[in-house]
């Protein structure tokens, strides 16, 4: 009887053992920025440095551009399957970008951060506001184009896409900068090599 309650006591501390050393969920890191402002380069020397961060692939509804992958860079559905989702609650947030739609999965998102692992988001600032309501803790970061005249050229020298499309991605632009306070930090992409090196220290202190 007594040996009894004795491995009870144990196997019950054990299990307390386990609860108490449990990895606590993983950290939100969201990464924000007007397009030409060098988010897409930033995000890849991120990913490089830090393999087990967690790129979160978005939903989107717009076409796949030269050379994108569906389900590497962007997971490419029909409008209809996107308006579903929205229905039943499968996007931790979304928002409607350029014309057409963009969603993180929630599923995948509590599924990863449940285990510990980090997860780095690529999404504009909408999505951001949605996230935050979801995940308080997500630490956002936007990365600012060294000025107006700067990202023009930048997305003229891009040439991808047309005169009218650049015209709008300024114009949202122009919105999103009018509203960076909002992030916890601000990164200035003036120099390349300077902005990863600022990006990656600003992630390395939050892991430590
Ligand atoms: P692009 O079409 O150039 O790849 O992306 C356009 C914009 O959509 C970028 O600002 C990007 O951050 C944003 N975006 C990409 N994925 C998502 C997402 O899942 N949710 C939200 N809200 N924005 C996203």
């Amino acid at each position: 009887m007594n040996r009894m309650i004795g491995r009870e006591l144990k196997t019950a501390r054990k299990e307390m053992a386990t609860r108490g050393v449990k990895k606590k969920n993983g950290l939100l890191f969201i990464i924000s920025a007007p397009s030409g402002a060098g988010k897409s380069t930033l995000c890849r020397a991120v990913r490089e440095r830090f393999a087990d961060l967690v790129y979160s692939i978005s939903y989107t509804t717009r076409p796949p551009r030269g050379g994108e992958q569906n389900g590497v860079d962007y997971h490419f559905i029909a409008k209809g399957e996107f308006e579903k989702g929205i229905a039943s609650g499968r996007w931790a947030e979304w928002a409607e970008v350029h014309d057409h739609y963009y969603g993180t999965s929630a599923e995948f998102l509590d599924g990863e951060l449940s285990v510990g692992r980090d997860i780095l988001l690529d999404i504009d600032i909408q999505g951001t506001r949605q996230i935050l309501q979801r995940y308080p803790d997500g630490v956002t970061i936007f990365i600012l184009p060294p000025s107006l005249e700067v990202l023009k050229s930048r997305l003229h020298f891009r040439d991808t896409d047309s005169p009218e499309v650049i015209a709008v991605r300024l114009k949202n632009a122009r919105e999103e900068i009018a509203q960076k306070d909002f992030y916890r930090h601000i990164i200035t992409n003036d120099r390349l090599a300077v902005a990863v090196a600022e990006l990656i220290t600003l992630i390395e202190k939050y892991r430590s």
